[in-house]
């Protein structure tokens, strides 16, 4: 649009470019960790903006060719995670398989995320998607209420969601869910039903939105044509538009019930999920699942889990995972995580000893030793850790520590 004198001049949308491939690789100019291969979504989704965005009859694709192009561009550039952000990230499946074939050939020893839905997924998918390097794959759910599903233009029978996760976490990838509530028709009974859905699909991450209602959603026209909504609203300075401000039958105490018992639900049983992982029966698979289950171990140990209040026994839950980790695989940082959490309990000598074990099979490993050297040190066996960590002085981290030693012998001959 422009304006002209007083008036405002609509020129119309600018054509689509069909042939994604045409555009510059960002990549030759920029360093980050957002990728998506396509533009759009063919989903109808009432309260989601994809559709009005991108339009929804002309879904389109980089080629896997230029996309790889571009993570190995980014890869030489020293990233080694990435978000795919794409809308429905397994939507053309040929396209995903002939990426994975790259990255596999290519061993990039990177790790993505991706986004997609529950009913565009298989084991074979899986399997490649995780040999690839995806550890992650979020899903809309959204609900476990049938109507409700109606009413958000996502009719996906439950059934084909808890398969999806299952077969998800099988293939050794985090099956992350993304819940709404508030929606349309919302009562305490919807909420128990996304409730038992979720107790059946056992997430290993989940997300609870309030649903918010986005201008040019099916949602929002409904919402305009039935009076509950004018234009107008845009014109107030609100960050977001909750439905339930439109929906006489909700109200925000309510709405926040909803929320707060979604969410207790999956705290609660968080640790029980993560101990529930029935992995694939594939020795092709067997160093990813040690992978996957030592990250997600970590995650309990040390990372986002391990501080979170709502979660119990997040160190015994980590224990677990790691020692099912080991009996997949040989696995430094479920090594690690072991000796780590012994050293967090006070326990320098049970931490040594799994350490070993760990170095017995990785014995270049600069954190299995900077680990086991300050176990060492703990024991006041400075001697030995000044040996067990000389041969890695060319780090920063490990000459501290070779200095410490150094004082206490200096100090104590
Ligand atoms: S919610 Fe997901 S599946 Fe539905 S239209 Fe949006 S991007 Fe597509």
């Amino acid at each position: 649009m422009f304006r002209d004198g007083n008036t405002l001049k609509h020129t119309g949308p600018a054509p689509l470019i069909q042939d994604l491939d045409r555009l510059v690789h960002p990549s030759r100019y920029f360093t980050y960790q957002h990728l998506a291969m396509s533009r759009g979504c063919p989903g109808a989704c009432t309260f989601c903006g994809s559709p009005l965005f991108w339009g929804t009859r002309n879904v389109r694709f980089h080629s896997p060719e230029w996309f790889f192009e571009e993570i190995r561009t980014l890869a030489g550039k020293g990233i080694s995670h990435f978000y795919i952000s794409d809308d429905t990230f397994t939507m053309d499946r040929d396209r995903v398989m002939a990426l994975c074939r790259k990255l596999i050939h290519a061993d990039l020893t990177i790790t993505w995320h991706a986004i997609s839905r529950v009913d565009r997924m298989d084991p074979h998918l899986l399997a490649m998607m995780r040999k690839a390097g995806c550890i992650q794959i979020s899903y809309g759910v959204e609900t476990g209420s049938d109507t409700i599903k109606k009413r958000l233009g996502k009719p996906i029978p439950n059934a084909v969601a808890v398969q999806a996760f299952q077969q998800t976490a099988a293939a050794g990838m985090i099956p992350r869910a993304y819940f709404i509530y508030g929606s349309p028709g919302e009562t305490p009974d919807t909420i128990q039903e996304s409730i038992d859905l979720l107790m059946q699909l056992q997430p290993l991450g989940a997300v609870f939105y309030m649903l918010v209602v986005f201008p040019g959603t099916r949602l929002y026209e409904q919402a305009k044509k039935n009076g509950r909504v004018t234009d107008e609203v845009w014109h107030q300075k609100i960050e977001d538009l909750p439905w339930f401000e439109m929906d006489g039958h909700l109200d925000f105490d309510q709405v926040r019930q909803f929320g707060n018992a979604l969410r207790k639900a999956f705290y609660d049983h968080l640790p029980q999920f993560a101990k529930n992982v029935k992995l694939a029966d594939d020795l092709s698979l067997d160093r990813f699942h040690a992978d996957f289950l030592s990250r997600l171990g970590m995650t309990f140990s040390h990372g986002d889990y391990s501080t979170d209040d709502r979660i119990t026994d997040p160190d015994g839950t980590a224990k677990a995972l790691f020692e099912k980790a080991l009996a997949c695989h040989p696995d430094i940082r479920a090594f690690l995580g072991q000796g780590m959490l012994f050293i967090k309990h006070r326990q320098p000598d049970p931490a040594i000893a799994v350490l070993d074990q760990g170095l017995a099979y990785f014995p270049g490993s600069k954190d299995l030793v900077l680990c086991k050297g300050i176990c060492l040190m703990n024991r006041h066996r400075f001697a030995e850790a000044r040996a067990c960590l000389s041969p890695f002085e060319q780090h920063a981290d490990v000459r501290h520590y070779l200095a410490v030693c150094q004082q206490h012998l200096e100090a104590h001959p």
